[in-house]
């Protein structure tokens, strides 16, 4: 018998991974969390809380303290506190502790996946072999630039307190993107998660108790919507550093105008996937799976927009299907499935609201025959195909796992297809020609540019985006210098010039 033969005549077997010790965990502290301030759990002034739920099969998790501006208060004056000391230490005593920190996340890695995976539905393949190696990664690496800072970057210090608002997508990696840069240029931190999955940065918060680090060097007020909005407005930060979707990136942007607070924000995405006629078809099947498929889709830079030469674009949809209707959605927790639960039901339903806009303006929909799980928040790999330019599937974010393809007929016309976007985060180009993707590369508006893979990330590696996907980079040298300023600046006064509004000409309406 052919291997090939072979697994079609193979049966699924679930895989499940055990969840016992994050139940233990959970349960160890009565499935409720305080805020992390000044190195303590301290309960919320208004004696509020929320509850975190498993998107996969809807059970609570925990309950959660919601922070208002008073508690918000009480993190930044926190931060504040620690400041000084922080700063001061040696790039090589800050070292100490971030390389403490990496190492914490990889003695818990596998807590830490099945929480992460609890918490926000994602498979436990990509918790435990992509977001928490990757978290530990950024650790060690700024552990290294911790202490290169006075060397490297001569002439800079700390920017000071940090406001970060992160995402739920990523929960424990956006954590890290923010943080592990931030403390190895000696910045202290007041970290807001996502209310939808507060649970790994709870646990991260433990880890820097047993790691021993200063108290209110790291806060952690959990909250919704309101405790982000709180912590951008209060005047005791000197930085804020969102990671989130482009509609909130433009509100915060417009509270933290004229305040004189760094900014730094990462935002939506509608990235194009760019497939020329010469390129290893089976190859790019499996770089869509990886491009749309990846946590559900939730990715800000995801490849949702499939831009395929013309040539070969039926033979492409064809092969796509047939792998689409291969892949398993289910409990995130089964080390068999592809594709996780969709974060929450207002993500959901966002998702068919998208979708239903595309199939009446009568855009071609495909998605597997197989129905995905009835007790949780699953929607299934969808393709559009026939799509053009003009419809609102092709323009607007969705977020989930839906692919719009396109086709085009020269490069020429590939490059003004992949830019037709108000955004650009990242972009990927398949060819075996290496000469056309690197002549193709620098015309396509975007962050990132993957040639022939997509997805790969570094802590090495600089990320962000141009025009409506944010600006500042996270990763790198590059996203060191979000976290610094110019020594030179403080000879000039922080607080900004209030411009006087002008007078309306006499006579005139308005
Ligand atoms: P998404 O649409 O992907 O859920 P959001 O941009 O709404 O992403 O949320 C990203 C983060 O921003 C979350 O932590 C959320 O609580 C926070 N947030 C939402 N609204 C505001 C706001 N007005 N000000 C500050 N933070 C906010």
């Amino acid at each position: 018998m052919k291997i090939k033969d072979l697994f079609e005549t193979m049966e699924y077997g679930p895989a499940p991974e055990n969840r016992d010790a994050a139940d233990q965990w959970l349960d160890a502290r009565q499935r409720e969390f305080q805020l992390f301030i000044n190195g303590e759990w301290a309960p919320p002034v208004s004696g509020k809380y929320f509850d975190t739920i498993n998107p996969a099969n809807k059970e609570f998790l925990a309950r959660i303290a919601e922070g208002g501006p008073d508690d918000v208060g009480r993190a930044v004056a926190a931060a504040r506190q620690a400041l000084p000391h922080w700063a001061a230490l040696s790039g090589h005593a800050r070292a100490r502790y971030l390389y403490a920190l990496a190492r914490q996340i990889q003695k818990h890695s596998r807590l830490f996946a099945v929480l992460e995976s609890l918490d926000n539905g994602k498979p436990i393949r990509e918790t435990r072999d992509i977001d928490i190696p990757l978290v530990a990664r950024h650790f060690y690496h700024h552990a290294g630039w911790a202490q290169l800072r006075d060397t490297e970057l001569a002439g800079y210090r700390e920017v000071g307190v940090v406001g970060q608002i992160i995402p739920w997508n990523f929960p424990l990696l956006m954590l890290a993107w923010k943080i592990a840069p931030a403390l190895a240029m000696g910045n202290t931190v007041v970290l807001k998660p996502a209310e939808y999955t507060p649970l790994t940065a709870l646990l991260f918060a433990e880890i820097c108790r047993s790691a021993g680090l200063p108290p209110g060097v790291v806060n952690v007020v959990t909250g919704a919507g309101e405790t982000g909005a709180a912590l951008t407005k209060h005047e005791g930060v000197d930085k804020i550093a969102f990671t989130g979707s482009t509609e909130v990136g433009r509100i915060i942007r417009k509270a933290t105008a004229g305040s004189g607070k760094k900014l730094s924000l990462e935002l939506g995405g509608k990235s194009p996937f760019i497939v020329f006629e010469d390129s290893d078809l089976d190859s790019v099947v499996e770089g869509v799976v990886d491009a749309i498929w990846f946590n559900q889709g939730q990715v800000c830079c995801a490849g949702s927009r499939l831009l395929a030469q013309e040539s070969v674009a039926e033979k492409l949809y064809a092969k796509i299907r047939a792998r689409m209707e291969k892949l398993r959605v289910g409990d995130p927790l089964d080390k068999s499935i592809d594709i996780g639960a969709i974060v929450a039901p207002v993500q959901l339903h966002t998702i068919e609201e998208l979708v239903r806009k595309g199939v009446d303006e009568g855009v071609r929909l495909w998605q597997p025959s197989w129905a995905c799980p009835a007790e949780g928040y699953f929607y299934p790999p969808t393709l559009f195909t026939e799509v053009s330019p003009a419809h609102v599937i092709a323009q607007e974010e969705i977020f989930g796992p839906v692919l719009v393809a396109m086709t085009f007929r020269t490069p020429a016309e590939a490059v003004q297809l992949a830019n037709n976007t108000r955004y650009g985060l990242a972009a990927s180009i398949w060819t075996d020609n290496i000469n056309l993707a690197l002549d193709i590369a620098p015309q396509v508006k975007a962050g990132t540019v993957w040639i022939n893979c997509t997805n790969v990330f570094d802590a090495a590696s600089g990320f962000g985006g141009y025009r409506e996907s944010g600006f500042g980079r996270e990763g790198g040298k590059e996203g060191l210098y979000e976290y610094v300023k110019q020594t030179e600046e403080d000879a000039f006064p922080d607080k900004p010039v209030v411009l006087k509004k002008a007078k309306p000409k006499a006579g005139k309406a308005g």
